[in-house]
């Protein structure tokens, strides 16, 4: 089997920002014209940025501020979380749980616990953090890919139910063999963990890319909007279209992530289809989600991708409290109404609006 693992380059972040690197205008100094947006000081404020390899994939980090601490605060934060959060770290909390069937879980893992469980539940279960041991028989944990048998992943899917799930007063417990991972959440979690602990430190403008969660606070210094593409599912180094956005989430999930080729020359992805055990196959190549909140936006990207069209169009329907670009494997681009007037398609394919 072919090792066909894709790391997003930082080629990709490059491409985030398209139309200037993030007003590049503020570093010219301080006694320029300042547009209305602009606080009155964030003339003294300059671009620091810093990259780091974390969860999995590369993560970078752009913050007008005044020093470059407030990047090494957060780049700290962000490796608390993945210490806290992995499946693999024997250290974890996680770990701790999946290991003896139950545990107790600090702030952080119990509000994403408690927020993901809710959403397994809004999303009928297309979202399951139980989906563990699956994801593990097909190699996607360590690298070793391999295609489980039909019985084997029958057996599996007895052990996937996020019902089974309780969380009270921070204790964990799990149905017996059960193994749970939040990984479908916990990138969109730190982005709102990380954006929060910015404003508090009094940033009013950043672009995180925490590899393909790419979550703004505020918008540029100059006050114009950030330009966030959105890759092509079909060229690792093509963009489809692009989203400004202000103080949003923008969240990707694609099969051209983490993939292998399997011996049967089939590709095979991390994201699971709970109903059947192996990689969801619903017709969507890739959902992005753009909306307030980075770990809301990170399941529905997940969740969205395994439901394929026809239920993700009915779940934004009934909920319009995101907005979404979807591609078929088909080569159609669906986009949301409420994104008309912010997304430009760089015409790859064929644009339709999916109308309320
Ligand atoms: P990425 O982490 O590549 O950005 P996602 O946010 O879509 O992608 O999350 C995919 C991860 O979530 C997988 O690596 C796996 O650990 C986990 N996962 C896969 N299928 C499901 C599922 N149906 N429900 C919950 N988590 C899943
Ligand atoms: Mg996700």
């Amino acid at each position: 089997m072919k090792h066909m693992k894709k790391i997003l380059p930082l080629l990709l972040c490059a491409a985030l920002l398209l139309g200037g690197c993030g007003g590049e205008s503020q570093d010219d100094g301080e006694g320029q014209e300042t547009s209305a947006a602009v606080q009155e000081d964030s003339a003294a404020q300059e671009k620091y940025s810093g990259q780091v390899f974390a969860m999995d994939t590369y993560m970078s980090l752009d913050v007008y501020s005044d020093s470059q601490e407030t990047v090494d605060r957060a780049i700290s934060r962000i490796t608390e979380m993945e210490a806290l959060f992995s499946t693999t770290d024997e250290a974890s909390e996680i770990y701790a749980v999946n290991a003896d069937g139950t545990g107790t879980v600090s702030g952080d893992v119990e509000y994403v616990l408690s927020r993901a469980l809710e959403l397994c539940a809004l999303t009928g279960g297309a979202l399951d953090i139980s989906i563990y041991p699956v994801v593990r028989a097909w190699g996607f944990t360590t690298g070793e890919y391999r295609i489980p048998g039909e019985s084997e992943l029958a057996a599996l899917l007895e052990r996937v139910d996020y019902t089974a799930v309780t969380l009270e007063n921070g204790v964990v417990t799990l149905g017996e063999d059960m193994m749970i991972d939040l990984g479908s959440v916990v990138k969109g979690y730190t982005g709102d963990a990380l954006t929060e602990q910015l404003a508090q430190e009094g940033v009013t403008s950043a672009l995180l890319n925490l590899g393909g969660n790419v979550q703004a606070l505020g918008a540029k210094p100059d006050g114009s909007l950030w330009r966030v593409a959105i890759q092509d599912p079909n060229d690792s180094d093509g963009v489809l279209g692009v989203v400004s956005v202000e103080d949003k989430a923008v969240v990707t999930s694609g099969g051209y992530e983490r993939y292998f080729e399997g011996a049967d020359g089939e590709i095979y992805w991390h994201i699971i289809d709970p109903g059947t055990g192996a990689p969801a196959k619903n017709g969507l190549v890739s959902v992005s989600i753009i909306g307030d909140s980075g770990l809301y936006c990170d399941a529905l990207s997940t969740a969205l991708f395994i439901m394929g069209e026809e239920r993700a169009v009915a779940f934004w329907r009934e909920r319009r409290d995101f907005e979404m670009v979807l591609v078929t494997d088909d080569g159609r681009l669906l986009v949301s109404a409420g994104l008309e007037d912010s997304f430009e398609s760089l015409d790859t394919y064929p644009m339709e609006i999916i109308d309320p």
